[in-house]
């Protein structure tokens, strides 16, 4: 008998245990999903940022041609978004090319969730058509796309910042986001 009792508030520990660790584990993707990285201030980023990242992804600044860790570089795996926490997929290794520019060069985007373009009518008006490429998630300036990419695939042009890039080896476990502020 009191076995059998204590068998059973046992289980109705676990029971509740269970229950609070998934109403946990809920509320904490919940809080991700919800955080909008487009209305952060200013000075969130500056906080969050390395000084030379802010100045690139914030500041639309562009690296120096050739200076970026990812021009000449080939491994496998997946470009995240250096801004927003390096879970933002934005381009993959299998469509990065050599462009001779001294910028990383991709014919496409990761998928169509991860960039936005903006049209760039200062630019547009001086040097002809420029488009501003931009993370989804966080806006961040990342570079510009262009039509003289590999005509074999796309024919465009995703000339990129290192500085904005964040790369992942393939097989490799993705970077715990850790620029969303806890509760
Ligand atoms: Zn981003």
């Amino acid at each position: 008998m009191f076995n059998f009792k204590l068998n059973k508030i046992l289980f109705f520990c676990l029971m509740f245990l269970s229950i609070n660790l998934h109403a946990e584990n809920q509320s904490q993707s919940g809080a991700e999903m919800s955080f909008d990285f487009k209305k952060q201030t200013d000075a969130f980023w500056k906080k969050n940022l390395k000084p030379e990242v802010y100045g690139i992804c914030r500041m639309k600044g562009t690296e120096p041609s050739f200076s970026g860790k990812y021009d000449k570089f080939y491994e496998e795996g997946t470009y995240y978004c250096a801004c927003c926490g390096g879970d933002h997929p934005l381009f993959s290794s299998t469509t990065k090319f050599d462009s001779g520019t001294g910028w990383p060069s991709f014919w496409a985007p990761f998928d169509d969730k991860s960039v936005e373009l903006h049209e760039e009518s200062f630019f547009k008006r001086i040097f002809g058509p420029r488009i501003e490429v931009v993370c989804a998630r966080c806006n961040a300036h990342l570079g510009h796309v262009f039509d003289d990419g590999p005509k074999e695939h796309t024919g465009k042009r995703y000339c990129m910042n290192s500085l904005a890039l964040s790369f992942t080896p393939k097989g490799e476990v993705i970077p715990i986001n850790t620029i969303i502020p806890s509760k």
